[in-house]
């Protein structure tokens, strides 16, 4: 006889919904990959009856009474961590009525695919009609989950994607963040003014750039007994810890963007396929936030696969690939992949330049879902604001403006700034693995990655969600986040001995 028997049940309906998210997830990476357009009506109905089935699976009216029995039940801490993030989960889902979960699933699921038409067409107008519809459900949903949880409607929004961020944390880290960031991006590109560039000469075959792809996320220690690489118009990572489908693209005109691409997902994957064992499908196993997430795809793409001794590894492996050329000597390669340039597109922006889409999305989608911007009136703000941050102007071009990213569409407000504090917590994790390891640097130039991968591992993969994020911060670097060792890090790479 179980002392904890009100716990278990919780546990084996936390299973349940797992095993339904599973399927769901699946039904979505071949809804970005693979799946017909004739596929689109049929699978949109098909997702919105799952996403209806798992809202009343964690919503049932006995999970609030087995929530209370299990909070006076003898738990270990682990089972402690568990139970506090069921709560938390019960307390989102329960927020929301079914017919707005189902009516927000159809309208994002219609809206991310007409997108994927829309965008290379510049159809701004055309994706405005599905983006109004999506703005207003979200702009309900997060009424209703701040009126539940106590908090504004946008912070509402982030605590789905970073438990517990709240906007004050946010603006003081982001405000500090616009205080030093533009100096900075001018600093760098003066830096760079007379640095001889030498590119990658192609063309380079998307088949021989998804080899290069399989055989680096290999060397990144991806296991492809449990995961697979495909190609979508969107980047991602999806699936389930022991099946993970990464995604992404390649144009064979260039080889350092997808590249590049691989290794910053492959990140997202490792998180995933390196997450506690024994707890899996159980809420405590799984990735603490959206921005952890995003500091290990930046852990991996930035910290480790921009850095200088990673070029003597990474250069190597493209003359394997593509014969050699001196774009691929190391000290050429390593200058290639820090060369600072404001552009239009977030997914190709530099580490330095990439914070300020961040801000300028984080800024725009505040005020639509607090009624401030209009969804006709967010193009003409785009504007503004890249000229502004980038001295970029994106008058007239919508797909390399407001329609370049697939996060609007499909309801994600709220996950834009994870990006960025996924930076800051990236550099954050490798200043205490660079103090752990103090030989790091050596040990990356001479390809011998495990130590690195198995201090992650140790240290945030394999913790799951056992610790709230500043507890697990402090845990990992000895503070709760901070926009300094970005900083930091930015200032030795690209204004420092190059
Ligand atoms: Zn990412």
């Amino acid at each position: 006889m179980s002392t904890h028997p009100a716990y278990d049940e919780l546990c084996a309906l936390a299973l349940r919904i797992h095993r339904f998210e599973h399927l769901q997830a699946l039904a979505h990476w071949d809804h970005a990959t693979f799946m017909p357009p004739g596929g689109q009506e049929a699978r949109a109905a098909a997702l919105g009856e799952v996403a209806a089935l798992l809202h009343r699976l964690r919503t049932g009216p006995e999970l609030g009474p087995l929530l209370d029995a299990a909070a006076g039940e003898p738990l270990d801490p682990v089972q402690r961590a568990n139970l506090r993030e069921l709560r938390r989960a019960w307390n989102l889902s329960t927020a929301l009525p079914e017919g707005l979960v189902q009516a927000t699933s159809l309208a994002t699921s219609r809206c991310e695919h007409a997108w994927r038409a829309q965008r290379p067409a510049n159809d701004w107008a055309g994706f405005a009609v599905n983006l109004r519809e999506v703005v207003r459900l979200v702009r309900e949903a997060a009424q209703r989950l701040g009126d539940h949880l106590g908090k504004e409607p946008y912070e509402a929004l982030l605590d789905r994607y970073e438990p517990g961020l709240s906007t004050a944390r946010l603006d003081e880290l982001f405000g500090r963040l616009r205080g030093w960031l533009p100096g900075l991006i001018q600093a760098a590109v003066a830096r760079q003014e007379g640095e001889a560039l030498v590119s990658p000469q192609g063309p380079f075959p998307v088949d021989a750039q998804q080899a290069l792809s399989e055989a680096l996320m290999r060397r990144l220690g991806f296991d492809f007994g449990r995961g697979r690489l495909d190609r979508s118009a969107h980047p991602f990572t999806g699936g389930v810890p022991e099946d993970v489908r990464l995604t992404t693209r390649f144009d064979e005109r260039t080889l350092l963007p997808g590249l590049m691409g691989t290794i910053h997902e492959t990140g997202h994957a490792r998180y995933e396929q390196g997450r506690p064992v024994a707890w899996l499908g159980l809420p405590v196993s799984e990735a603490r936030s959206m921005a952890l997430h995003e500091s290990q795809s930046l852990a991996f793409e930035m910290q480790l696969g921009r850095s200088r001794p990673f070029a003597e590894v990474l250069g190597p492996m493209l003359s394997a690939a593509f014969g050699p050329q001196p774009a691929f000597e190391p000290a050429a390669l390593y200058r290639a992949l820090t060369q600072v340039r404001p552009g239009k597109i977030r997914v190709d922006a530099d580490e330095v330049t990439y914070p300020a889409h961040i801000l300028l999305r984080t800024t725009l989608e505040r005020e639509l879902i607090a009624g401030a911007l209009s969804v006709d009136d967010l193009p003409a703000r785009w504007d503004a604001g890249m000229a502004e941050l980038l001295g970029l102007s994106t008058v007239g071009d919508f797909k390399d403006g407001p329609l370049q990213d697939i996060h609007w569409s499909v309801g994600a407000f709220g996950y834009f700034p994870c990006y960025t504090l996924g930076a800051m917590y990236a550099a954050q994790w490798f200043t205490a693995a660079r103090e752990a390891r103090p030989r790091l640097e050596e040990e990356i130039a001479a390809g011998e990655l495990e130590g690195l991968f198995q201090w992650l591992a140790e240290q945030i993969w394999q913790q799951g969600s056992r610790w709230e994020t500043d507890e697990l911060a402090i845990r990992v670097s000895g503070r709760a986040l901070s926009d300094q060792p970005l900083r930091d890090h930015l200032e030795r790479r690209y204004l420092g001995e190059r």
